[in-house]
């Protein structure tokens, strides 16, 4: 009999089975990838998502892996730029774009030495229940094709946005946004952009310094360019980068060099799920789920990954009644992420709304508002503290934005 079983090993998943272990309890986290593992999805990670493993003991050792550092970032919508760098988040002064299999993996073997029993190529199947509905256990796969049972006070579902658990519990979707594009992306040599996120007529590209001396880039497009896009995705992929910023598709075309093949991804619906029930529930994407745009996913895995152990201890520790703590994780989930929730989901249309466009255009003419944005998409101040009328009025002050521009989140609703 486990305490606490988890679902899933990847960002959301190996934290909550580590910080459970190096408590003492007793864990199994299983995951039917066997580790390293790539999976289809880019990889920058926030100040504050950095924050998470530098408590965790974790950040110079994913340094040691040859992580590029990233101390200069540029956002663009057409031509509006916002361009420079955080403060420090919790003592931490850079930003990176791990490659999953590093990173990933390095969390799967923290988990492991932390104490946690790590079973790979074990997918679950089902779940146990008891007579009063409670979960009780898991009903796995094995690697050797049979199938196995186990028992565990606790179950987590950590198993992504198609989450085996969230199914078997029937968690229902809240919230649910319709997603509204899709990704390509790759590995590039013969080319050093750092950092970009640009967006011109609703074609972005992104770009990120990785491991191996590699750029990341992606390309997001509205899903109605799907088709074109598909059935020549070289030429594609290039005339988004020659249309929003040619200066870079032209280096890209004369020096960049794709190393690796390009991955696609209609990805899911942004959407909240009900994460807590008897017995049971759901971290990371599993739980809550975003456009992959403002790059949140991986962050927000590490952030309430590390909330939900903290209840979980609560519970399994006789504190408090463990279905409580953890209804109180999920109730504290969806309060803190609900401005980067928004924020993603506006930033998703590839355009900015009237709103957004008058503060980025505002904090664009001030270096002190750069700083204070970035902090904000860095994690160390909140999108309400950032968009508060009195902090949008000095701005539009500081930088002699007319009257008739000044708009208000009261003139957007949501950003
Ligand atoms: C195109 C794209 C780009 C992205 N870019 C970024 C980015 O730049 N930065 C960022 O922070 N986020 C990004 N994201 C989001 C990020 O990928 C996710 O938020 C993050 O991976 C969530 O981690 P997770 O552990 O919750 O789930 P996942 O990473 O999906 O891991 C779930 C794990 O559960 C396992 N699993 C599933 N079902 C079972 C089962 N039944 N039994 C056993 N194991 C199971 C899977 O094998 C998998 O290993 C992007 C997403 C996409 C699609």
């Amino acid at each position: 009999m486990y305490d606490v079983i988890v679902v899933g090993a990847r960002c959301a998943g190996s934290p909550v089975a580590m910080l459970l272990a190096r408590r003492g309890y007793r864990v199994l986290v299983v995951d039917r990838a066997a580790f390293p593992s790539d999976t289809v999805s880019t990889h920058f990670i926030h100040q504050a998502g950095l924050a998470r493993l530098n408590a965790w003991g974790l950040l110079e050792r994913l340094r040691a892996t040859g992580m590029p550092a990233l101390r200069r970032m540029r956002f663009a919508s057409g031509d509006l730029v916002v361009e420079g760098f955080a403060d420090p988040i919790e003592g931490i002064t850079e930003v990176c774009c791990p490659r999953r299999t590093v990173l990933d993996a390095l969390l799967v073997d923290a988990a492991r030495e932390a104490g946690a029993e790590v079973l790979e190529r074990c997918g679950v199947v089902g779940l146990l229940f008891a007579a009063d509905g409670r979960v009780t256990g898991v009903r796995a796969s094995m690697a050797d094709g049979g199938e196995r049972e186990f028992h565990a006070r606790f179950v987590v579902g950590a198993d992504g946005v198609n989450s085996t658990v969230a199914a078997r519990v029937g968690a229902d979707v809240y919230r649910a946004v319709p997603a509204t594009g899709f990704v390509y992306y790759s590995y590039f040599s013969g080319i050093d952009w750092s950092h970009q996120n640009l967006i011109r007529d609703e074609r972005q590209f992104a770009a990120c310094r990785t491991h191996d001396d590699l750029m990341m880039l992606v390309v997001m497009r509205k899903r109605d360019a799907y088709r074109t896009f598909r059935a020549d995705p070289e030429a594609e992929f290039q005339a988004v980068f020659d249309h929003v910023a040619p200066e870079f598709g032209a280096d890209l075309r004369a020096n960049g060099r794709q190393e690796e093949p390009f991955r696609a991804i209609h990805y899911a619906d942004n959407f909240y799920r009900r994460s807590h029930g008897p017995g049971w529930a759901l971290v990371g994407d599993a739980g809550y789920h975003k456009d992959p745009l403002t790059g949140w996913g991986i962050t927000d895995a590490f952030v309430y990954g590390e909330l939900l152990a903290e209840q979980l201890h609560l519970g399994l520790s006789g504190d408090v009644p463990i279905d409580d703590a953890v209804a109180e994780y999920a109730r504290r989930r969806d309060r803190d992420s609900a401005g980067v929730f928004g924020l993603t989901v506006a930033m998703s249309e590839l355009t900015l709304s009237p709103f957004l466009a008058s503060v980025l255009g505002a904090v664009s003419r001030s270096p002190s508002y750069q700083r204070k944005f970035f902090t904000m998409v860095g994690g160390g101040l909140s999108s309400d503290e950032f968009f508060a009328p009195d902090s949008l009025a000095a701005l539009y002050d500081e930088v002699g934005t007319p009257p008739a521009e000044r708009l208000l989140p009261a003139d957007a609703g949501a950003h």
